[in-house]
Formats: C-alpha cells, sequence, structure tokens
C-alpha cells in the first residue's frame, strides 16, 4: 500500500466531487512533519448544503428498503472491512498516529460494530398492546428521522464513524457525514466500504471542512438529528445551536477518568492496566485513563510499579514495530500537552517522569512528549480537573474509601473508570456510587463491546446512549398506531 493519497474529495449524491471554493488542506503525519500524505478538500456552507439536498432526495427511497436489506448492506461494508483491513489500519497510523496494533483493535472493532448492528435490522421492532376498546389493534412501530448528521473527531477516525453510520443507516435515515480534517483519508476508506457494499447514492454523503460546515449541518432546516462526538467547547456549541431549532442531539464529549486502587488490589494488574489506560493511543482516547487514585496505605507501592512500567514504553512513530507509544496527532495538541507540564511545574506537582517533549534524533520532526507521571496531586488541581488528551496520569493519594469515591466524583465529566479490589462488597457499591456511564472491574477504563451501550454522564454526554441497542433509539422515533376494526362510530373513552 503506498504512503500517500491523492487528494480526498467530498462524496455527495454517488459522485467525488471537489470544493466549490477550490480550496484544500495538506494531511500530514504527525510522526514526522515532513511528510505531507496528501490532501482533502475543504468545504464551505455550500458544499454541505448540495450534500443535505441529495440526503433529502434519498430519503423516501432508503425508508422504504426493507431493514433487512439495509441490513444486507452492513453486512457486505463489515466483510470488505474485513478484507481491507490491513491497508485502513496503516493509513490511520499514518494520519493519526497511534501503533499499528492499535489502529488494527479500532478497525476490528468497527467490524464488531457492523456485525452486531446488521443484526439490529431484523429486530427494529415495535410491540403490540391491548386497547381499551374490544376490535382495535394497537401497536408501535420505530420510524426513521430522515436527514441525519454525524460530527466525528480524529481520534477514532474509523470506529466512530461507524457506530454512527451504522445505526443511522440501518434505522433508515440518510446521512450527512463529517469526519475530523485531520482524518480524511480513514474516513474515505470507511466511506468506500460503505459505497461498495451497495449503499445507494445520496444515502451517505461525505462532506471535508471544519466548523463552517459542521454549523452548516447544525442549523441546517432538513437535518432532523445531529450525532456529534468531540471537545465540550464545540459539543456545547452544537447541543445548544440543535436544541434551538428542536433538533435531535446526542453529544459525547471528554472526559477526566479515574482508576480507583483500593489497598487490597493486586498491585501488579493495577500498575499494568494504569499504564495501560494512561499511556495507550497516546493518552488520545476518551476512555483514556488520566487520574489514578490511590489509598495511601499501597500509594508507594503502586508509584513505583507505574513508574517501572512507564520508563520502558518505547515513543516513535507507530507504523514502525516495537512502539508502545506514538505522537500526538498534531502540533497543536502537543503544545496543549506541553502547556499542561507548564501547568504542574507552576502549581509545584512532583514530577515522577516524563514532562517534556521528546525530540531526539527524527523524532523532532513530529509530535511526541514522553509518558508522565505527577504523584501526589489534589483532587482539585487542574491537572486533575481538566481534559490534558494527551499522555499525562495524574496520581492522587486519598486515606479511605469515602475519599475516593468523592474525589473520583468530583469533576465535570463522566465518562468511564475502574476500580481495582478482591472486594465483591465494594464492586458492587462502586457501581452504584460512580458517576460515570461506563465502569470496570480490575480491567482498564478503556474498552467497550459494540453489542453494550457506550457513553458519558455529566458534562461528558447528553443524548441517548451509542452502541448496542440503544444506538438505534437515537435514529428512530416511535409511532403509535390504533387500528378499529369495526368500521364503526364508537364512543371512544380515549382522550
Ligand atoms: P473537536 O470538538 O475539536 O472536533 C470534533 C468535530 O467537530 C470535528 O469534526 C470538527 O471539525 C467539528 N467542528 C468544529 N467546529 C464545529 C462547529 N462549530 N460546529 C460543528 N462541528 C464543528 O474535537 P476533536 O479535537 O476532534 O476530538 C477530541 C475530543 O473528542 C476530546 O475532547 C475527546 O474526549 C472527545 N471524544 C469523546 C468521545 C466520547 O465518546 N465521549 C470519543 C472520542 C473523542
Amino acid at each position: 500500500m503506498s504512503e500517500q493519497h491523492e487528494r480526498i474529495l467530498h462524496y455527495i449524491d454517488g459522485k467525488w466531487v471537489a470544493s466549490r471554493s477550490g480550496r484544500a488542506i495538506d494531511n500530514v503525519n504527525p510522526a514526522d512533519a515532513r511528510q505531507v500524505l496528501g490532501s482533502v478538500v475543504d468545504g464551505d456552507a455550500e458544499d454541505t448544503k448540495a450534500a443535505i439536498d441529495a440526503a433529502k432526495r434519498a430519503a423516501a427511497a432508503w425508508r422504504r428498503t426493507p431493514a433487512p436489506k439495509r441490513g444486507d448492506m452492513l453486512l457486505k461494508a463489515m466483510r470488505l472491512m474485513d478484507e481491507r483491513k490491513q491497508d485502513i489500519a496503516r493509513a490511520l497510523t499514518l494520519e493519526e498516529g497511534k501503533t499499528l496494533p492499535d489502529a488494527l483493535g479500532e478497525v476490528m472493532k468497527a467490524i464488531n460494530v457492523l456485525e452486531f448492528t446488521s443484526g439490529e435490522s431484523l429486530r427494529l421492532n415495535g410491540s403490540t398492546m391491548p386497547s381499551e376498546m374490544a376490535r382495535n389493534f394497537v401497536y408501535t412501530l420505530r420510524s426513521p428521522l430522515g436527514v441525519v448528521a454525524l460530527i466525528t473527531p480524529w481520534n477514532f477516525p474509523v470506529c466512530i464513524p461507524v457506530w454512527k453510520i451504522a445505526p443511522a443507516l440501518v434505522s433508515g435515515n440518510t446521512i450527512v457525514f463529517k469526519p475530523s480534517p485531520l482524518t480524511p483519508w480513514t474516513a474515505k476508506l470507511t466511506l468506500d466500504c460503505f459505497i461498495d457494499a451497495g449503499v445507494p447514492p445520496g444515502v451517505l454523503n461525505m462532506v471535508h471542512g471544519g466548523a463552517d460546515v459542521g454549523s452548516t449541518m447544525v442549523e441546517h432546516p432538513d437535518v432532523r438529528a445531529i450525532s456529534f462526538t468531540g471537545s465540550n467547547q464545540i459539543g456545547q456549541q452544537v447541543y445548544a445551536e440543535g436544541a434551538r431549532r428542536m433538533k435531535k442531539v446526542q453529544c459525547e464529549m471528554g472526559g477526566k477518568n479515574p482508576v480507583i486502587v483500593l489497598d487490597d488490589a493486586d498491585l501488579d494488574l493495577a500498575a499494568a492496566c494504569t499504564v495501560q489506560g494512561a499511556f495507550g493511543s497516546t493518552g488520545q482516547r476518551c476512555t483514556a485513563t488520566s487520574r489514578a487514585i490511590v489509598l495511601d496505605a499501597v500509594a508507594d507501592q503502586l508509584v513505583e510499579r507505574i513508574e517501572a512500567l512507564t520508563k520502558k514504553l518505547k515513543v516513535g512513530p507507530g507504523i514502525e514495530g516495537g512502539i508502545d507509544m506514538g505522537p500526538s496527532v498534531s502540533e497543536m495538541q502537543m503544545k496543549k500537552v506541553l502547556s499542561y507540564h507548564d501547568v504542574a511545574k507552576s502549581e509545584g506537582l512532583r514530577l515522577v517522569t516524563g514532562g517534556r517533549r521528546v525530540d531526539e534524533g527524527d523524532l523532532k520532526h513530529g509530535w511526541f512528549t514522553a509518558p508522565t507521571i505527577y504523584d501526589r496531586v489534589a483532587p482539585d488541581a487542574r491537572l486533575a480537573q481538566e481534559e490534558v488528551f494527551g499522555p499525562v496520569l495524574s496520581v492522587i493519594r486519598v486515606k479511605d474509601w469515602a475519599s475516593a469515591i468523592d474525589a473520583a466524583n468530583s469533576v465535570p465529566y463522566g465518562l468511564t473508570s475502574s476500580v481495582f479490589t478482591r472486594d465483591i462488597g465494594r464492586c458492587m457499591e462502586y457501581a452504584d456510587e460512580i458517576e460515570t456511564g461506563i465502569l470496570h472491574v480490575n480491567s482498564p477504563t478503556m474498552g467497550g463491546e459494540a453489542q453494550v451501550p457506550f457513553g458519558g454522564v455529566k458534562a461528558t454526554g447528553v443524548g441517548q446512549r451509542e452502541m448496542g441497542a440503544t444506538a438505534i433509539e437515537f435514529f428512530t422515533e416511535w409511532k403509535s398506531v390504533y387500528i378499529d376494526y369495526t368500521g364503526a362510530k364508537r364512543d371512544s373513552k380515549i382522550y
């Protein structure tokens, strides 16, 4: 497979088209900014409106296509993605920076989502209800919304689009999809699987660009619903603007995910999972571990273990073998990480390891920073409260279980969390008390399976959950049907 791509175009009404403005931007390898992988068109409001018009025209025929047929197309897309997974993973590593095994894992997850969601086409069930009146048949059916907008970030550029596109399609909606400008190549390769699987022209459209494209999607009267994943800053705007226009909106946003390590935990396991959760994907997962909340009694032993494991991590281009951690996705993202090291310095935090850019040899051409641990961080320090979205772990020492839960719940976010303990009572209490949408016991904060709902609480998530059967809830609405089969006018008692 070539390490470069041609200019990536919009996909509107079944055709690859250039941007009306003629604008394009370079797609650069974050592991080596000297390498321009290719370019992508930069769309505007006019391109976006053309895509929305196409989706609107295609809506009637698509909603009338039997759901199992729509499901078949997802199965075909799944098979194609499986055949192409190595190429998609390489493109993902080259433009986003995660290691090749990590990228392949992401593609496998997308394949699982396609498999699961294709089956949902056979389960778009409603129900029947007994009526208060004789010879009156009452049932509910699920109906598609119409044109939906899907707006996605760069950090899971295969998986997140797939976990939105698949349920939207299977439910009978037509789509305008806007990937992140940082990951257009994987977006194109992902889209190709659906196109080659036979999704008809106009049903699935892709427009590249930034705020212009995104806000046109949110504001356009023909878009019925918006499914957004990204930062809180943009998500809040999308939610507010969507709500003002009475649209259905689903936003999955930032996280500040904790692990809690109790004094009866298997400390080797807790350390290994904490390091994996904090530095896997360069800490650029919404589910990354960014806080380790540890009971005083075992804090020294845990810190010693995570320090030793962290120091063994090999930082470098994810496309090479034997690399544990790739670069930040962009110079801007790297600068954000480095700015938090300045914050840590100004707050007098205790640096255990890392805290710097990695720029030895050729790595100076990429956006690498060292995996970093700060110890004895107060629960209300900026590093313990704000999403860094990079390889930075804050250790928060606490005296007991109650303070651990308080510290864990003290952030505005609530995506995922873990507890390490052998005490089943604590596990159950943890599930009751923790304010996160997903929680793990004795395993890392990251990870979610295709058939299980995914999403956060508090400032992390608003709207219905993604993935699993619940994904269909967002992309459909209910109709309640009353069929009187007496043929007579009756004195109804139904109000
Ligand atoms: P971002 O908010 O900068 O961008 C997300 C998308 O919104 C991009 O496609 C972007 O071009 C688009 N956008 C920009 N301005 C817009 C506007 N005015 N209107 C509409 N769309 C607009 O986020 P990012 O940097 O791409 O991604 C990182 C963030 O995503 C992190 O905060 C991370 O936690 C979050 N994330 C959350 C989840 C989750 O499920 N909770 C999953 C992955 C990533």
